[in-house]
């Protein structure tokens, strides 16, 4: 509980015509030493009371009180204890007051002596606890009071202090008679206004009795001076916040490579620092027309607006600070003329920031874009909600912008990694399927090369073998050889395919011209073997396809080659073409062979797939054909699937072929198809059969 009240306010009180003054705890200090100095050098033996707030600040003054007290027993020094500080009469008298007492806002310090009286009645301003004060505050403490060598203000606040010391230390009631019989005259003890007789003819003139003019020159230079070094302190300490924020922001996020890590300390780093209401961040592109908010920082009671989509393309904000590539800051968000109605009224895309406004209560507003290389990644939005708009700082936003600059490279560092893994990944992936193909293919071209070299040497070590059975032997030797030429040249066109090497001549087309190719292709490889009926429906007045003819035709024969491998003679195998899209026509080649499981349909088009396996081969083939297929048909960016109702139901390949959209702006795709065959093949130039072979050349 509080024993006294403000020595300050009690003074004011009685001399309501002061006017206090602003001190810095330097100049106070540097005046403390004087007055306490003047006691020591002097030859009078004066009253003294110093009240210090903290027993810390006396402990660094303790030695100079022990040697004011040789000059004068009546010095008493107050103080709110801290560790052994208490009432105690010693070299001089100590009060210890509580720690909730006015006196620990204030400094006093009393010397009245019988020539000279000066006095310091002080009142700090800044509001730090004692936890709270850093080195730096300390050397920013301000104080408001009244320091003079008026007598009669000496006089009134040393008995003020009496009053104090004696409520805290009864004891020495006696002692403080003594000091106001020897220093305070009556009128002051009794509460009174001064008589004429007390009032030594200057007393109540302030301009007078105030210090000599060169002590207060000196003082206020003492304070200019001061306030110098706070105000160079200050800038160099907002610096110091400045670098250290962003030395905080960039330390931790490069500490991750996790891009929403990244951003998630970015934001409740930097709107802690900056103690903003709400900071938030979002990814995006120019191009972007919406944002989804994905991390923010929010401080107490502001409401989460995380998950919500904001406007990107109808966004003036956005669209500026995109064009200007500079951060834009909006001070009082209501009244802005780019959210307020315009001489046209207001715009849908201005009402629906002003709904954002209000819905988020923003009313101060900063929009940092985040940009590495010119390229946008994503923008940092400030929002301060209230009571009152502020106006943003230019320092502010050269730091926001410098994290951004940073979160920029941690986000690009971030990507990198991301792709490396992912190239890592793809490259462990190809290692992997080059691993596989090399076994396969030594397999695939190990059998039949086993089986040439035992016909050989049979035929070469068995001289008496019979004609017939030479014959099988060689009819053998000659198939396998066969067998491997194929595999070797499919596989020598699957990794060209794969490898991306193939150079595409994609051209308009007439699809029906190409399926009557492939199946004379067919017809004349199959001419010693009965083939199933085959028939083609393929209309004739179809649309252009762009394609390359060439490997359009090697498709078509393959999955024809298959059909006809897989279906008996009595079997029947049709090709189909319809317009799946208004892009695409899609070629059907069914069959009513022996059918696919339906758990194989998507198998079928692996390498090497074969249903019996390879030893177990009963109709020849690489097992690449249909791999070769899908790479070839994805070339043109179509699609190839199979389709079946299982074993012995027949298989349906189809494969999707882009429409050739022609420049000229009224052929539509549905009128192509009336096109007459004639114009079409003039628009194609060259016959598919030219060109094929043409191309076969080339490859060969
Ligand atoms: P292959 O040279 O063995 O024909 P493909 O890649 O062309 O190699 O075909 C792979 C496998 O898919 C074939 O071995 C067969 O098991 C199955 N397959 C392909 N086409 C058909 C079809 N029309 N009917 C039934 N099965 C088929």
């Amino acid at each position: 509980m509080s024993r006294s009240k403000s020595v300050l306010t009690q003074l004011l009180r009685i001399f309501p015509q002061w006017r206090p003054q602003m001190y810095f705890k330097a100049s106070l200090t540097a005046l403390s030493h004087a007055m306490e100095d003047q006691v020591l050098a002097g030859s009078e033996q004066p009253l003294v009371i110093a009240s210090f707030q903290r027993e810390r600040f006396y402990r660094q003054e303790a030695q100079r009180y022990r040697r004011i007290a040789q000059k004068s027993n009546q010095v008493y020094v107050l103080a709110a204890p801290e560790t052994d500080f208490k009432h105690r009469s010693q070299d001089y008298e100590t009060v210890a007051f509580d720690a909730d007492d006015p006196l620990t806002k204030e400094w006093h310090l009393i010397v009245l002596g019988k020539n000279y009286a000066s006095c310091l009645i002080c009142q700090e301003k800044n509001n730090f606890t004692s936890q709270e004060m850093t080195a730096d505050m300390d050397n920013n403490r301000r104080f408001e009071g009244i320091w003079t060598f008026d007598r009669q203000v000496t006089q009134q606040a040393a008995n003020i202090l009496l009053k104090t010391i004696v409520n805290y230390r009864p004891e020495l009631e006696e002692k403080a008679q003594q000091a106001r019989d020897q220093y305070i005259p009556s009128y002051i003890l009794r509460d009174e206004p001064p008589q004429t007789k007390d009032i030594d003819n200057t007393t109540w003139d302030v301009t007078k009795n105030k210090p000599d003019p060169f002590v207060q020159r000196l003082v206020t230079y003492l304070q200019a001076g001061q306030y110098k070094l706070i105000k160079a302190n200050r800038t160099l300490s907002t610096k110091e916040h400045k670098e250290r924020l962003i030395n905080s922001v960039t330390t931790a996020i490069r500490l991750s490579l996790d891009p929403d890590e990244i951003l998630q300390i970015a934001v409740q780093k930097l709107g802690e620092g900056l103690g903003v209401c709400r900071c938030l961040v979002y990814r995006c592109k120019e191009t972007d027309t919406t944002a989804t908010i994905e991390h923010e920082f929010l401080n107490q009671g502001i409401p989460s607006i995380k998950g919500q989509t904001w406007p990107l393309q109808h966004n003036p904000l956005f669209q500026e600070v995109v064009e200007l590539r500079d951060p834009l800051t909006i001070d009082d968000a209501i009244n802005d003329p780019r959210l307020a109605n315009g001489k046209t009224g207001t715009t849908s895309s201005q009402q629906s920031l002003k709904t954002l406004v209000s819905s988020c209560s923003i009313l101060s507003w900063m929009l940092v874009p985040i940009f590495y290389s010119g390229r946008l990644l994503g923008m940092l939005e400030l929002h301060h909600c209230g009571p009152k708009p502020i106006t943003w700082k230019e320092e502010d936003v050269a730091l926001v912008n410098a994290i951004a600059t940073q979160i920029g490279v941690a986000l690009i560092q971030a990507e990198a990694y991301a792709n490396l893994q992912d190239l890592n990944e793809q490259l462990e992936a190809l290692d992997r399927t080059r691993s596989n193909l090399v076994a396969i293919t030594g397999h695939e071209l190990r059998t039949p090369l086993s089986t040439i070299q035992v016909c050989l040497e049979s035929l070469a070590t068995e001289p008496d073998m019979s004609p017939e059975l030479r014959q099988v032997m060689l009819n053998t030797a000659l198939q396998d050889a066969e067998r491997m030429r194929k595999l070797v040249q499919d596989f020598l066109t699957l990794s060209q395919l794969e490898s991306g090497r193939v150079e595409w001549n994609i051209e308009a087309l007439d699809l029906h011209e190409c399926v009557e190719l492939s199946l004379s292709n067919v017809r004349a490889r199959h001419k010693e073997t009965k083939l199933p009926t085959i028939e083609n429906l393929v209309m004739e007045e179809l649309p252009l396809i762009k394609a390359d003819g060439e490997w359009l035709v090697e498709v078509l024969a393959k999955l024809l080659d298959n059909a006809c491998k897989f279906t008996s003679e009595e079997g029947k195998i049709t090709i189909e073409v319809s317009c799946s899209s208004p892009h695409h026509l899609e070629v059907t080649v069914a069959d009513t062979g022996r059918g696919i499981e339906p758990k194989r349909l998507e198998t079928v088009f692996d390498r090497f797939y074969q249903e019996e396996g390879a030893l177990r081969r009963s109709t020849g083939g690489t097992g690449l054909g249909l791999a070769i297929c899908r790479q070839i048909v994805q070339g043109w960016g179509g699609k190839i699937w199979a389709e079946s109702q299982g074993k012995d139901h027949g298989s349906k390949f189809h494969f999707t072929v882009p429409i050739y959209i022609d420049q000229m702006p009224n052929q539509s795709s549905s009128k192509t198809i009336t096109r007459s065959r004639q114009s079409r093949q003039k628009a194609r130039g060259k016959s598919v059969q030219g060109k094929r072979q043409q191309a076969r050349g080339k490859r060969e």
